[in-house]
């Protein structure tokens, strides 16, 4: 048994390193982001790229979107509610007193009253 059997092995003659293509920087653009604390920032994407809606604050870090007037992370521009409104919007009146008696019960506890 010979060893005939020539298997060639290929060399790699030309280095896998990329030419630099760097000639000519890619086109991009510049897309306006705002967040809900009314941060604005610009941030730079290839112009083949669809900018995504929303983008974190830099400043914040809250999410931003695209609509100056319509921020992500809040909704819309309704005044603040509490969390007691809410209760009281769905429940009667007499449930939502119970809860905010139930509410201070628990508030006073926690103050050790
Ligand atoms: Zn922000």
């Amino acid at each position: 048994m010979s060893s005939g059997s020539a298997i060639r092995g290929s060399r790699i003659g030309s280095s896998p390193m990329r030419p630099d293509e760097r000639s000519e920087p890619a086109p991009r653009r510049e897309v306006t982001y705002w967040c809900a604390a009314g941060h604005e920032m610009d941030v730079r994407f290839a112009a083949d790229v669809a900018p995504p809606e929303t983008w974190d604050c830099t400043r914040c870090g809250q999410p931003a979107g695209l609509d100056r007037a319509n921020p992500p992370g809040r909704m819309r521009a309704e005044p603040y509610k509490s969390h007691l409104a809410y209760v009281k919007e769905r429940r009667s009146d007499a449930d939502g007193e119970a809860i905010l008696a139930e509410a201070l019960a628990k508030v006073r506890r926690r103050r050790g009253e």
